[in-house]
């Protein structure tokens, strides 16, 4: 039994890799929690049972034994949670109320939610910011304004039924007024308390009380984070960001116990840059090298499918990165898919109003920033077979070496395939 916690997080935009690096290191840890953000994202997990595009489920999942806690903080959707739950079900994996637990004080994401997401984007026509139409933007919003139903309500049917209809009434106000739409009937939340919610129910409890007792009892706890520390909502590039709080700092309260201590953050940082949706991408490459990177590196969204934008891995972003999650270790993916490059390119520092720094800009001065190039030489031969630092080339190691030494934090793990045991630890 190993008494320490560990948060696994992102350094930069998301899609770093969480989801394989969280599946790799569940063995080590008793629980596994969620604490933010909602279905806006995928995890990526390939093992024995499949591919699979895990959006709210915990990756610690396929592993026996295992507890796997939706937090208080995340974005709970009830419909696509139980559509993910059949998915993993229909390929063999056992979800129980013993593996599977669902905070009583996680908020519903309402069908209403993702009505919102997309009319507003819609109506900001070519002025949006890319949102994934998952409701995640007007579900915290009205989170923070208190009007939300919380899961636990759904055990007390006559208050949870008087809750709805006051929320329903004044969300129809902002549906039809505002945005001319189609209100919304109690029959049709009816339908969804019955369809999706009911389904649920049964994985729903006090997962604080179980979070706590784990800690008396000495278990350890990995904390799982969805996208990464440039999309926090208060530390990322605002206003593109998302809406809640990926970093690690923030994963005792949205995990659900908030005296719980972190010991070791585990940062997953991409060999290269890639960015989805819209804002400042300081290092984003256009034409001919962006495509192949993107093909070689298979850049297209788990949740979308919309092709991410790449470029060479941006060292002041990452240094932001670290600093902010306060990463003790780093894990480097995908490394294999810079194996084609005869030279590798990194932005090493920006130039911003004509002097070049080592900080990272304020969101609003980030538009201006242009990245200082330099090149590494490649080392163009096939890693995916490498399982130790020593048989990795000599090229490669010098590379790894290099971003360590630029954002101050060790590189611990060097992701070279997406499978579980495509792994190098050091
Ligand atoms: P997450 O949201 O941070 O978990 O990241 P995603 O799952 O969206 O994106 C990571 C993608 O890269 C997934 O398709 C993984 O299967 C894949 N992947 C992860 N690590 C590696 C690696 O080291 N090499 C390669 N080739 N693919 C990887």
């Amino acid at each position: 039994m190993k008494m320490s916690n560990c948060a696994i997080v992102g350094i930069n935009w998301g899609d770093e890799g969480k989801g394989r690096m969280v599946d790799l290191l569940t063995n080590d840890y008793d629980l596994v929690v969620r604490y933010q953000g909602g279905g806006n994202a995928g995890h990526t997990v390939i093992n024995k049972f499949g591919k699979f595009a895990l959006h709210l489920l915990p990756s610690g999942i396929f592993r026996p034994g295992v507890v796997n806690i939706l937090g208080n903080g995340v974005a709970l959707d009830p419909e696509n949670l139980w559509s993910e739950m059949q998915m993993v079900m229909a390929q063999g994996v056992a979800l129980t109320p013993e593996n599977l637990k669902i905070s009583d004080r996680a908020s519903l994401l309402m069908p209403w939610h993702r009505d919102l997401d997309a009319l507003e984007e819609a109506r900001l026509a070519d002025k949006k910011f890319g949102s994934t139409r998952q409701g995640i933007a007007p579900f915290y919003s009205d989170k923070y304004q208190k009007k939300t139903v919380l899961a636990g309500e759904l055990f007390y049917p006559e208050k949870l039924r008087a809750h709805l209809q006051a929320l329903m009434e004044w969300k129809n106000l902002t549906l039809t007024e505002v945005y001319h739409a189609e209100p919304y009937t109690m029959e049709k939340l009816e339908a969804w308390l019955h369809d999706a919610c009911e389904m649920i129910k049964p994985y729903i409890c006090d997962t604080g009380k179980v979070l706590r007792q784990a800690r008396e009892d000495g278990k350890s706890i990995l904390f799982e984070a969805q996208l990464g520390a440039l999309r926090d909502l208060d530390y990322g590039i605002h206003p593109y960001t998302t809406s809640s709080n990926p970093v690690a700092a923030y994963a005792p309260i949205g995990a659900g116990d908030p005296a719980a201590k972190i010991d070791e953050v585990i940062g997953v940082v991409k060999a290269y840059s890639t960015c989805v949706g819209e804002g400042p991408f300081t290092c984003e490459w256009f034409g001919p090298d962006a495509d192949q990177l993107r093909e070689v590196g298979d850049e297209y969204g788990a949740k979308t499918g919309r092709p991410r934008r790449v470029g060479p891995i941006d060292l002041v972003a990452t240094r932001y990165g670290v600093q902010t999650q306060a990463a003790t270790a780093l894990a480097l993916t995908k490394l294999d898919v810079l194996s084609y490059m005869k030279e590798i390119p990194v932005c090493a520092r920006y130039i911003l109003n004509g002097e070049e720094t080592d900080d990272f800009p304020f969101p609003a001065a980030l538009d201006e920033a242009k990245p200082v190039l330099k090149t590494l030489p490649g080392w163009q031969c096939d890693i995916t077979g490498v399982r130790t630092w020593e048989a990795l080339p000599q090229q490669a190691k010098d590379y790894i070496n290099y971003i360590e030494a630029a954002v101050g934090c060790r590189i611990k793990y060097v992701s070279v395939g997406p499978e579980r045991d495509s792994i190098i630890i050091r």
